[in-house]
């Protein structure tokens, strides 16, 4: 007998019909003779709606507390599939992170899971349960009550299937698998039928939302196999996440994302001194407020720098309250927010040694007259900070440009 971990995300578990509909899809893996642990997110919009309340009461509401309130969603949606799972004649049971036993760090809003409990899962599976588990949430060494980032449900199913050793983590979305843009930008997408650990780590951090990037490292770390597969249609398998023994020929890019949850803050007229920079990110990281771009430049004719960095929008205050506290130490002139950015990003374990593919990148942005204002790379990821009115135009141009079209020869260049 296997032991399989599904999840279904929020616009899967949307209203009583659609929890129906997953009741269906978790049947299937039990009739077929498996132990099934089903993590569910919370009912559509509800995490959005349970933000927007707390931001009516507070512009910067108290974390602990804003974990409080975010987890009741995905307790609302265990209940009620697991009374869905029970209507059809099925055993089954909700649990929590408490009752699992889901450690994370002592982190609100961010935290990142420690270890995961097994034998109170393990047990209920043995006495023939289908277990119904709340993504999101986690819980600290001393019971406090914690969330693991926007989307982190994905990272609450790898992390259960790699403590449990299950067969596979399947993650059930409102698409069929994952494309080499987001589908709903950029309608001549294609659907990869397998993408490399590497590369999907990539273009989750970059934007491309169908898995929380903590997810694919978790899978990574632990060989988890995990698929991204339809809601709507149970029987398609979607695309497989696989590790480098399982692909030959990479193609050089295989993804282009945008993500448009950044601020640009820009530290003007820094004196030149050792050490500001370590000040500055040091004070940042301190607070766990992790930084994503950083530029800095010099003035020719001052003994002043600027430093240029992006953030998440949903640190942007701690950011800016840190970055008040460095700009009085160290006597800077000004300090710059640009909202209105969006950073676009091409990622592919083939741009390893091909050169070339910066200069495509560039020139296909200039050919749209895209105007880029910062760029960094990796080892298989090129990103640039652009206008986010631009955000749409900028990823088509790029996806036709590296030819991730539909009906290309996919099968010559890319996979087995
Ligand atoms: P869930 O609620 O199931 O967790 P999400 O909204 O978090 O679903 O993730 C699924 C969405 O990710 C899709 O609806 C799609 O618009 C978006 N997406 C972004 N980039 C990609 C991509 N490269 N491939 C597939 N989907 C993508
Ligand atoms: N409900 C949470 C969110 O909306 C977690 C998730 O969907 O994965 O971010
Ligand atoms: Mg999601």
């Amino acid at each position: 007998m296997g032991i399989v971990v599904q999840k279904f995300g929020g616009s899967s578990v949307a209203d009583a019909d659609r929890i129906r509909n997953v009741a269906r899809a978790v049947i299937k893996e039990k009739k077929a003779g498996n132990q099934v642990v089903v993590v569910v997110s919370a009912m559509g919009k509800t995490t959005d709606h349970l933000m927007k309340l707390a931001s009516e009461i507070s512009s910067n509401p108290n974390k602990r507390e804003l974990d409080m309130l975010l987890t009741t969603g995905e307790q609302v949606s265990i209940a009620m599939l697991a009374m869905a799972l029970q209507e059809e004649g099925y055993k089954a049971i909700s649990m929590n992170a408490l009752q699992i036993g889901i450690i994370t760090e002592n982190v609100h809003t961010k935290a990142r899971i420690l270890d995961v409990k097994t034998d109170k899962l393990k047990a209920k599976l043995d006495e023939g349960y289908i277990v119904v588990a709340a993504g999101f949430q986690g819980v600290t060494p001393d019971g406090e009550i914690t969330t693991l980032g926007r989307g982190g449900s994905d990272t609450s199913a790898v992390a259960i299937a790699a403590a449990l050793k299950a067969d596979y983590c399947d993650i059930y979305t409102d698409v069929d698998g994952v494309y080499t843009a987001d589908p709903r930008i950029v309608s001549s997408a294609s659907r990869l039928d397998k993408v490399l650990y590497s590369e999907m780590l990539e273009l989750a951090r970059v934007g491309a939302k169908v898995l929380h990037p903590r997810s694919v490292e978790t899978a990574k770390q632990f060989d988890v196999k995990l698929r991204v597969r339809s809601s709507f249609n149970h029987s398609d398998t979607g695309t497989m996440v696989v590790g480098e023994e399982y692909m030959e020929i990479y193609r050089p890019v295989s993804g282009v994302a945008a993500d448009l949850s950044q601020v640009r803050i820009s530290v003007i007229n820094v004196p030149e001194a050792p050490g500001t920079a370590a000040a500055l990110f040091g004070k940042l990281a301190e607070n766990n407020v992790s930084v994503d771009m950083i530029i800095q430049t010099h003035a020719i004719n001052a003994e002043t720098n600027n430093i240029d960095f992006t953030v998440a929008k949903s640190d942007l205050n701690q950011a800016l309250e840190l970055v008040a506290e460095f700009k009085k130490e160290f006597h800077v002139e000004d300090v710059l927010i640009n909202e209105d950015i969006s950073k676009v990003s091409i990622v592919g374990a083939g741009m390893i040694d091909r050169p070339g593919i910066a200069a495509t990148m560039f020139r296909a942005l200039a050919q749209a007259g895209i105007n880029i204002q910062m760029i960094s790379t990796s080892e298989i990821k090129i990103s640039c900070v652009i206008a986010k009115s631009r955000s749409e135009d900028a990823v088509k141009a790029l996806h036709s440009a590296f030819d991730l079209d539909q009906n290309e020869e996919i099968a010559k260049v890319y996979g087995i």
